[in-house]
Parts: C-alpha cells; sequence; structure tokens
C-alpha cells in the first residue's frame, strides 16, 4: 500500500541500521527486582529502631542504620502504627503516596513530646498540638519522657 512513497528516506535508513546491528530486536528483560528463587523483593522502608525514625530504602540515612538497629517495613502504615515517624530528609510519607504527615490521634491524658523541643507535653495541651507528626514523641509515662531528656511543658504541666 504505502510501499515506495510514505517512509522518510532518513527513517529507512534508521530502520536499516538497527537491523543491522540488531539493536532494535525487543529482547525481553526480567525487572530487576524479580528474584528467582522467590526470596522477598527489598522492603522499601527502613526504621531505626533506636531512633524510631523511619526511612526509605534509598536514603542515606536509612542506609547508615546499622544492622542491629534496623527494621525493614513493608508500608508507611505499618511502621508507623509502631510509633516510627518519617525521617525529614527522605520523607517516606510522601514516598507513601501521603498528602503529608497524618498525626495520629493523641488521647488528651497521653505524654508526648517533640523529636526537636525539649519539653513533653499533655495530649490536651495546645502546644501538643502544634507538634507535628513528623516530630510527635509517645511516652508512656512522664517519667520514660523524662528519661528520654524531656522537660514538662510549664502550660500544661504534665
Ligand atoms: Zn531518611
Ligand atoms: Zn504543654
Amino acid at each position: 500500500m504505502m510501499r515506495g512513497s510514505a517512509v522518510p528516506a532518513a527513517l529507512a535508513l534508521w530502520c536499516l541500521l538497527c537491523a543491522g546491528t540488531g539493536a532494535a530486536a525487543p529482547t525481553p528483560v526480567p525487572p530487576a527486582a524479580a528474584s528467582p528463587c522467590g526470596e522477598e523483593a527489598p522492603a522499601p522502608f527502613i526504621g531505626n529502631k533506636g531512633s524510631r525514625k523511619l526511612h526509605c530504602a534509598d536514603c542515606i540515612w536509612g542506609k547508615k542504620v546499622s544492622p542491629g538497629k534496623r527494621k525493614e517495613f513493608r508500608t508507611y502504615q505499618e511502621a508507623v502504627a509502631e510509633g516510627y515517624f518519617p525521617c525529614s530528609a527522605c520523607r517516606p510519607d510522601i514516598a507513601a503516596g501521603l498528602p503529608g504527615p497524618t498525626r495520629p490521634p493523641v488521647a488528651p491524658g497521653e505524654i508526648v513530646g517533640s523529636t526537636v523541643k525539649d519539653f513533653f507535653h499533655r495530649g490536651s495541651c495546645e502546644w501538643a498540638d502544634k507538634i507535628s507528626a513528623g516530630h510527635l514523641l509517645r511516652f508512656k509515662t512522664r517519667e520514660e519522657a523524662i528519661a528520654a531528656g524531656k522537660r514538662p511543658c510549664s502550660v500544661c504541666k504534665p
């Protein structure tokens, strides 16, 4: 039908070259993640059991987590449920497709602190409200907060 008229010379030449080198031959390449022995693909999230920080698997900080402190997670939610918070460098919360960190609900009587502040609060404190999901620390008792180096807030006096 189209023979001899519609194929531009350059394209025809390109096709000839490809055919000549074999570069255009579509050799099906299995995806790198597929493992032959049924081994699980690497977990997308790396948690640090010490700092409770959660990283993307490719985060430089995530890679530095020592094997003893390393915990792998399949999902971001799974890590959050265990009290991990997202690294502010690699933002695994965003990687997980979340619009931003969603702070888990804090009970009014709960003791909470921030990773970037020295104080701890009651969950009902206005300052507790201001702690972002990424910085939220939860303590079982005020003693635990003090042991973590935090001081009681002078507003809510936890
Ligand atoms: Zn990270
Ligand atoms: Zn407070």
